[in-house]
């Protein structure tokens, strides 16, 4: 099996030779593509680089498959198992692309040209510098958002990207260690064993899941002293976790938390954050609102979306995005409104869908149809206005008429092209760990027909639609090794 392993391993990595590509063409149409998640990357996979002078900025260099990084906080997953080199996408595209790891820090809409900063931590002698665009497509997601309650951003933890879950793993073993400190008091160890997720959304439900299996699968286990004392809270503003799920399976979800210890405070709206205490306004069944503080060890935010800087900044150059709030007003083709050449996508763009790598995937497949289109539409009219000059300068009656019925079918061919339909989004449906070896699914097939299932069975095929959707067949491996050697082995609880 290892040396079936190792040929398949070859096979995929053997033609790794970024040199045989065409290189990059200047004289072309720049087309820059911001962003390596999964709306850029989609786009990116389908174009054809062959038509654009294309240069990909990103600020990482690598594509993160998001849906298992909640597992990643707790070792299930190691985190290279779910990052993919942006370079291994680019080397199987047939004319070369350029990347610059940096940060679009502004974008000009008008003189059309980028503010790019190199954030990483080693400076050269060129930290910050400019890029013009003929075609722009933004695709940098969005941020953690915060509503501007206070202490958040100082205290809590986020879930976005590989370091935000290298951070939340390390918090939980330094809560641990510093609970079972010689002599610690009573109270202080139970604050520290409290771990607090705020947002009742997919990213919070799943974390909270992961967390307690952590707890019940290892750390009860090789810390036995913290078994009483180690609870996961889950806090939602709304009446419900899960608001996109259906009601039975967030009922599902609801009693499978009860079951698995995790506390679940609905109507609970953290309205201030310190250093040790979370304050939050709880809405009784009277409707009357009581204030309750609660101590805590680990505080993660997953409270959803906000606009990145560079798109805020963005949208104030443009007139036509003077009423945006929650990312780039975008039409029907993903044109960002009140701008030529500049498309949008995934969770930087506000449209009726919701932010999810689904959504995104789409939009990416849709704007490489575009762009591939864009060039036919333009090679068909170079060759058109050819064929008309050849016409104009033949004295010859019969090729006339030949280059006249070139031009017709190449005219035909071209109206067919522009007919470019608008973007139209198909829900394929929502998938979500739960904790103890447990999934939900929403899944929508035909014409909008829908199925809804749960448990072990529907873990499964969570697990196995995740690993077809890794991105290569080495994540898909290492993802695969990874759950194999938590079964064999548990989970490392260094810190
Ligand atoms: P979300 O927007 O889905 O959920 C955030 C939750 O936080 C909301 O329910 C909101 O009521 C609650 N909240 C906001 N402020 C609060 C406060 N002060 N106190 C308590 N609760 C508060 O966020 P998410 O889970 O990060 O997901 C973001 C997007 O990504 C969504 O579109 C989601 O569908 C998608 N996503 C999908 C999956 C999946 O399908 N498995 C996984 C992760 C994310």
């Amino acid at each position: 099996a290892l040396i079936g392993l190792g040929y398949l391993a070859y096979g995929i990595y053997e033609d790794r030779h970024p040199v045989d590509q065409h290189p990059a063409d200047p004289s072309k149409k720049t087309l820059v593509i911001l962003g390596s998640g999964w709306g850029s990357v989609s786009l990116l996979k389908k174009i054809d680089t062959e038509n654009y002078n294309v240069v990909v900025i990103s600020p990482r260099n690598f594509f993160l498959f998001t849906p298992l990084l909640p597992a990643c906080t707790t070792g299930t997953i190691e985190h290279r198992s779910i990052m993919e080199p942006l370079r291994n996408i680019l080397r199987h595209k047939t004319a070369a692309v350029t990347f610059y790891e940096a940060e679009c820090t502004q974008i000009d809409p008008v003189n059309r040209v980028l503010t790019l900063r190199d954030n990483s931590e080693i400076k050269g002698d060129i930290a910050e510098t400019s890029l013009p665009f003929d075609y722009l497509v933004i695709g940098v997601g969005a941020q953690n958002t915060t509503f501007g309650i206070p202490g958040v951003q100082e205290n809590a933890c986020f879930l976005k990207e590989i370091p935000d879950a290298q951070k939340i793993r390390t918090r939980i073993m330094d809560c641990i260690e510093t609970a079972t400190f010689k002599d610690q008091t009573e109270e202080e160890r139970k604050r520290l064993l409290h771990m607090v997720v705020v947002g009742g959304g997919p990213t919070g439900v799943e974390f909270a899941g992961e967390l307690q299996d952590f707890f019940e699968e290892d750390l009860r286990k090789w810390v036995p002293e913290i078994s009483d004392d180690f609870h996961v809270s889950l806090v939602e503003a709304l009446p419900n976790v899960l608001p996109m799920f259906s009601k039975q399976l967030i009922n599902y979800t609801e009693k499978t938390f009860k079951d698995e210890k995790i506390n679940i405070h609905t109507k609970t709206m953290v309205k201030k954050v310190t250093e040790k205490t979370i304050f939050a306004e709880v809405t009784k069944a009277d409707g009357t609102k009581e204030m309750i503080e609660m101590p805590y060890g680990l505080l993660v935010w997953a409270t959803g979306n906000a606009p990145r800087s560079v798109v805020r900044d963005l949208m104030t150059k443009i007139p036509a995005q003077a009423k945006a709030r929650r990312g780039l007003e975008v039409n029907d083709y993903l044109v960002v409104n009140g701008t030529e050449g500049i498309w949008a996508l995934g969770d930087c763009a506000a449209t009726k869908y919701a932010p999810t790598a689904q959504v995104a995937t789409q939009q990416g497949q849709y704007l490489a149809r575009l762009f591939n289109t864009m060039a036919k539409t333009q090679a068909l009219e170079e060759d058109i206005a050819h064929l008309e000059e050849l016409g104009h300068a033949t004295a010859s009656i019969d090729d006339k008429k030949a280059i006249a019925t070139e031009i017709e079918a190449k005219a035909k061919t071209l109206r067919r092209s522009k007919r470019l339909m608008p973007f139209q989004y198909t829900h394929q449906g929502s998938l979500a760990y739960i904790g103890s070896d447990k999934a939900i699914a929403d899944l929508t097939f035909g014409d909008g027909n829908n199925l809804t299932s749960s448990g072990q069975l529907t873990y499964l095929f969570w697990r196995s639609a995740y690993v077809s959707m890794c991105f290569s067949t080495r994540n898909k491996l290492l993802v695969i090794m990874d759950w194999l050697k938590v079964k064999m082995f548990g989970r490392d609880v260094s810190r």
